[in-house]
């Protein structure tokens, strides 16, 4: 089984456990190689992500535990920059690149937090029609082309709450249209798309980020492809990396 895994949350950002606690979780499962990635400050949302003390806190902590635990595990610092963030990144090991928000006339919404918001949102701002919603989401993540990141998360996070395609057809020609676009626009950046678990390991989904349909588009074009759990809790690291490895 793979033993890395970089896309991980502490208490720091909306994680339950503390980096410290984390990692030696990590540890114990015999990693050999753990990022972390806390959710990079934005100016208009400072509920899940680290304010700018708290940044400052975490980059000494997670460089002091590297150093702590150097004969046991390789550390890396790392930070989950949303598009919509302009905080300077020149600081981690590493940047994933994500995008967890719908913007509208200077108001910014979460896609991610709940379902019944989702519905909301689609229903207030577009009508009820996902596939507009989608477009949108997905003009947002071509943006992370112009960024500085090094993995690009969980790309298709607009289908968190349509398990068994409850609100729209992932399959529906408008949506693959603007989820393709968007892979074609990430490609030339040479970095990996994440196969994300999380959404499995909080009960939302009974598959990895990307959807099959999206996964097997972006190996046709030789996309490189990391494994990560979005974990925020220690027992999740490495969330069914055995069962989903394959898809690597
Ligand atoms: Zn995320
Ligand atoms: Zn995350």
């Amino acid at each position: 089984m793979i033993l890395k895994d970089f896309h991980t949350h502490t208490t720091y950002c909306d994680g339950n456990h503390s980096p410290e606690e984390m990692l030696l979780s990590a540890i114990e499962k015999g990693l050999t190689t753990y990022g972390f990635s806390g959710h990079g400050y934005t100016d208009f949302d400072l509920r899940y992500c680290m304010n700018l003390e708290e940044t400052v806190q975490y980059k000494r902590d997670i460089l002091a535990l590297k150093e702590k635990y150097k004969d046991k595990i390789e550390v890396k610092l790392g930070i989950e920059q949303d598009v919509f963030s302009n905080h300077p990144t020149d600081d981690y090991d590493y940047v994933i690149g994500s995008v967890h928000y719908i913007r509208k006339d200077g108001v910014y919404r979460s896609i991610d937090e709940d379902p019944q918001d989702f519905e909301n949102i689609c229903n207030e701002w577009f009508d009820g029609d996902y596939y507009s919603f989608a477009e949108d989401y997905y003009r947002n993540v071509v943006k992370l082309a112009e960024k500085k990141i090094d993995i690009i998360g969980h790309i298709d996070l607009i289908t968190k709450f349509n398990e068994g395609n409850r609100l729209f057809d992932m399959a529906h020609p408008r949506y693959l249209a603007a989820a393709k676009k968007a892979i074609d626009a990430l490609l030339p950046l040479g970095v990996p798309f994440e196969i994300n678990t999380g959404a499995i390991s909080r009960g939302y989904r009974s598959a990895p980020y990307p959807a099959p349909e999206l996964l097997e588009y972006i190996k046709s074009k030789g996309g490189m492809l990391i494994l990560s759990s979005d974990t925020h809790a220690r027992e999740n690291i490495c969330f069914q990396f055995d069962k989903w490895e394959k898809l690597l």
